[in-house]
């Protein structure tokens, strides 16, 4: 009897220094986030990266579609990453004596840096997403720069889906999703749920490739960007759907590429010629009363507070998925009912090829296809140049792009621009142009930026 008495002490005693040490480990958790996102805040809310890709056999090979009036038939690279934070760029020009130019970013990848690397550095971007902030996470650069191999991996020929056999191959969008359920994982079950939604801006107009007609088929569909009352950009109708896990993820956004081609209307020949823009949008149950464990951090409740919808997932209204481990039967959405929804966005962007393709000689089609990309790249960079420089006044509404981008790049949100840069020489004017855009877009003023809690005012305007 006093044996068991005393194992009932001990188990007392064992039970009560784990209550200790989960509520050490929950301060610990708050504090570390915390400190996290002061340190994402002092880099400030724009940052670039700048990734130089190897040369490859086609920089070489005759006939290669885009700017053939300056193939040459040997290459020579002139873009080196000097060091993790300097591009050096070799600009020689025949009858001129060569200059060497340097542009600075935040992190500058070499040929030689791989996939895990580029993630590394973009994975603290998704703690700050599941605290409560809009990501985006962009790539900028000419057709041919490795826009697409960074963004989502090596593509499986012409039917722009992405490999998933080699995992060291990934690129930024699956590795991402991939760690957002992981980071998801971690919440209780049953207060979040994730959406995904894929969208393609072309010639100025904006197509659903996840919508699907009566018959269930799939089909692009146009659709339109406008701001809500509360100053927020939403694309009404747009197909948003709902996922279990990044495979299901992936699934649907393979399935959106592969649309992006084949859709009739889009009567582009190249994925290049159009912007491609991945949303998944988080939204996570927030008790009124505030002492919801995955909330414990007041700013963040407050963040999350002020985008409350009141709309339920359509999986989640039709109770269909019965095996979900989230709030899927009636009466537990009836319990969840009188919970506040938070929303928050990671927007993955693979923009269409920067490349100033010459005007002279292109008609028709190809010159507004041209002329709209041109005009929508210009307005990133207004917009940018704009949240670089903390205007107040930011021109979100001159592209459907940026329109469509406002409430992930804007704000307090925050944005990564990977420039995809080709090293060989005779892309030497499109790279400049590209290392141009990013400095622009870089907040030089680190630490400056806007807090969070400041109101954010006439932005959408
Ligand atoms: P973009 O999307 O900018 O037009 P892609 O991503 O399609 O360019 O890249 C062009 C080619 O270069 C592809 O064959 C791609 O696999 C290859 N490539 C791009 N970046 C890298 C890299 N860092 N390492 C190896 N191959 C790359
Ligand atoms: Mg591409």
């Amino acid at each position: 009897n006093s044996f068991l008495l005393v194992f009932q002490i001990k188990a007392f005693d064992l039970e009560q220094s784990l209550q200790e040490v989960t509520e050490r480990y929950e301060k610990e958790k708050q504090k570390r986030r915390a400190l996290h996102n002061s340190l994402v805040e002092l880099r400030g809310n724009i940052r670039v990266h700048c990734r130089i890709r190897p040369l490859l056999p086609f920089d070489t090979a005759a006939g290669h579609s885009v700017l053939q009036d300056r193939q040459r038939n040997f290459s020579e690279k002139v873009a080196y990453a000097v060091d993790d934070e300097t591009v050096l760029v070799k600009c020689s020009r025949p009858g001129h004596a060569p200059i060497n130019k340097t542009f600075q970013f935040e992190r500058v990848y070499s040929s030689l840096e791989s996939q895990d690397t580029v993630f590394a550095d973009v994975a603290p971007l998704l703690t700050s997403l599941l605290d409560g902030y809009n990501v985006c996470i962009m790539a900028y650069g000419q057709t041919g720069s490795g826009k697409t191999y960074t963004m989502l991996g090596p593509q499986l020929g012409e039917n722009f889906a992405f490999s998933m056999e080699d995992e060291s191959q990934l690129g930024i969008i699956p590795r991402a999703t991939q760690e957002v359920f992981r980071l998801l994982s971690e919440k209780p079950p049953g207060s979040y749920w994730v959406e995904v939604s894929v969208v393609e801006v072309y010639n100025n107009e904006i197509f659903d490739l996840l919508a699907k007609d009566g018959c269930g088929k799939v089909f692009g569909v146009k659709r339109d960007v406008v701001t809500t009352r509360g100053g927020k950009s939403d694309v009404p109708l747009l197909t948003h759907e709902t996922v279990e896990n990044a495979s299901e993820f992936l699934h649907l956004v393979n399935k959106g590429l592969q649309l992006r081609v084949r859709h009739p209307t889009l009567v582009h020949a190249h994925s290049s010629r159009s912007h491609l823009i991945v949303t998944l949008t988080i939204t996570t149950l927030v008790s009124g009363d505030n002492s919801g464990p995955a909330w414990e951090d007041e700013q963040a409740t407050q963040r999350l507070n002020k985008e409350v919808s009141c709309t339920y997932p359509q999986k989640m209204r039709d109770s269909k998925s019965t095996s979900s481990s989230r709030a899927s039967s009636p009466a537990q959405a009836e319990a969840t009912e009188k919970l506040k929804q938070a929303k928050t966005r990671l927007q993955l962007v693979d923009l269409a090829g920067s490349e100033c393709v010459g005007m002279s000689g292109v008609t028709g089609a190809a010159l507004r296809e041209t002329s709209f990309i041109n005009r929508s790249l210009s307005a990133l960079a207004d917009v940018l140049g704009a949240i670089a420089e903390q205007r107040s006044h930011v021109p979100y509404r001159n592209s459907k792009l940026t329109h469509l981008l406002q409430d992930s790049v804007g704000g307090d949100a925050k944005l990564l621009v990977m420039l995809c840069i080709s090293p060989d020489q005779k892309y030497l004017t499109e790279s400049m142009q590209s290392l141009g855009f990013g400095t622009r877009a870089r907040q030089v003023q680190r630490g400056q930026v806007k807090k969070r809690n400041f109101p954010v005012q006439s932005k959408a305007k």
